[in-house]
């Protein structure tokens, strides 16, 4: 019983996160979380949280110190904007990178690389340009 319960609960999880494109942090998921099990504990959440990054549903990505969630598992990027530090998907295909650089380095095998993007969105430009 108490497995069909969690197994419930991570399935909202992971359509909450299937919902949004802003990936939300953990704190985030559990507040809109919990109008859906008011009793869920932000212990269960994490624990939800990990187990689905764990076989491989979701993604976590560490922007600026933060966990964030991520339900798109395509390989892309992430760009944070400066002044909101809200955090965008970029398609961009520099996937390739890491194959350069290894064939190049004898230091030791390149598996892959991560690419922070980061500049101000266009919600905050607007702002800016109104201001
Ligand atoms: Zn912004
Ligand atoms: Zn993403």
């Amino acid at each position: 019983m108490a497995a069909l319960k969690y197994s419930r609960q991570r399935e909202s999880i992971k359509n909450y996160l299937c919902s949004r494109e802003d990936h939300p942090t953990a704190d985030m998921v559990y507040t809109d979380i919990r109008r859906e099990f008011p009793n869920i504990s932000l212990g269960t959440v994490y624990r939800n949280l990990s187990l689905l990054v764990e076989t491989g549903e979701i993604r976590k990505i560490t922007m600026d110190g933060a966990d964030r969630f991520d339900a798109k598992t395509t390989p892309h990027h992430h760009f944070t904007c400066r002044k909101c530090g809200c955090v965008l998907d970029v398609m961009a295909p520099v996937e390739n990178l890491a194959e350069t650089v290894d064939e190049a380095w004898e230091y030791g095998d390149v598996e892959g690389c991560r690419i922070e993007f980061y500049g101000i969105c266009s919600r905050c430009k607007k702002i800016l340009n109104e201001a």
